[in-house]
């Protein structure tokens, strides 16, 4: 698990689906986790004011803890507000606090508002001491402004997919969101990842909701699926991903498994 290959550039994933509860969040800090134990530096930016990715990462992110928020208003510099993981060397979170519930207001008469979150990225990754090898901006259940930042600030869009019958569900305005975001606002941007959440094998329904999606995506749904794990869930509540928390459970092996198809398809393109 050491020898994962490294992108020569940092590559930016955002991790978005408009739809709640399908594992943008467990996948976001778990991928990280799993590619930083792998030996690569990894950056979470969390930028759902819920804090829920600060929360699994076991980062502070008390109302008046420096956050996203800061940097998305033009207050500080993303270097001042990083902190590290307790849990792994090289691994990173941008933390979201209570304050980023208004920045999805604020932001509307900022100047330049769309790529607030890129500017503050792009200098970070420019300056920081040693290179970082992977960012993942885990999004809002919305396609407001703070997703828009995230847009702009990514070249990757990686959505994760809950293996249920409403799985297709809203996907095309998902997609038109990003053709339109890749047209006016962000050129580089692309979907390189689906990624199937919560799947439960013993269930004809979610076997044919995976063969759904291949059929739609088929150059972009990744081999390994994320099962449906208690222990997948049981871990942030102690701050921890699962890789740490339950190292050999199927949960863990699976989004280390899914983390290693990304690095490998990065390394092919
Ligand atoms: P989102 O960020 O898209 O809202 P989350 O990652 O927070 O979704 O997941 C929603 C809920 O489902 C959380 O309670 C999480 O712990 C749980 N969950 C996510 N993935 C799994 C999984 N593979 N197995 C079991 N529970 C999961
Ligand atoms: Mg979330």
């Amino acid at each position: 698990q050491r020898d994962l290959p490294l992108p020569a550039a940092p590559r930016v994933l955002t991790v978005s689906n408009q739809k709640g509860g399908v594992g943008k969040t467990t996948t976001t800090v778990n991928l990280a986790a799993a590619l930083a134990r792998s030996g690569a530096r990894v950056l979470v930016i969390d930028l759902d004011p819920q804090g829920n990715a600060s929360t699994a990462l076991g980062v502070e992110h008390r109302a008046d803890t420096p956050s996203v928020y800061d940097v998305i208003v033009g207050e500080a510099e993303m270097d001042d507000v990083v902190q590290k993981s307790p849990e792994f060397e090289h691994l990173y979170c941008v933390p979201a606090t209570i304050h980023l519930a208004g920045a999805e207001i604020e932001l509307v008469s900022l100047v330049a508002r769309e790529q607030r979150l890129r500017t503050a990225l792009d200098t970070y990754l420019q300056e920081v001491d040693e290179p970082v090898h992977y960012v993942f901006i885990d999004c809002p259940p919305s396609l407001g402004l703070l997703t828009i930042n995230a847009f702009v600030a990514a070249r990757e869009v990686l959505i994760p997919i809950q293996c249920e019958y409403y799985a297709l569900e809203g996907l095309s305005q998902l997609l038109n969101s990003i053709k339109l975001i890749e047209k006016h606002l962000n050129p580089d941007l692309r979907v390189s990842t689906i990624l199937m959440t919560m799947y439960d094998g013993r269930t004809n329904l979610a076997q044919q909701v995976v063969a759904d999606v291949r059929e739609h995506f088929p150059d972009l749904v990744l081999s390994t699926l994320i099962p449906r794990s208690v222990r997948i869930s049981e871990a942030p509540s102690f701050g921890q991903s699962v890789i740490s928390y339950d190292q050999s459970s199927a949960g863990s092996l699976s989004y280390l498994e899914a983390a290693a198809e990304i690095a490998q398809r990065g390394a092919q393109q």
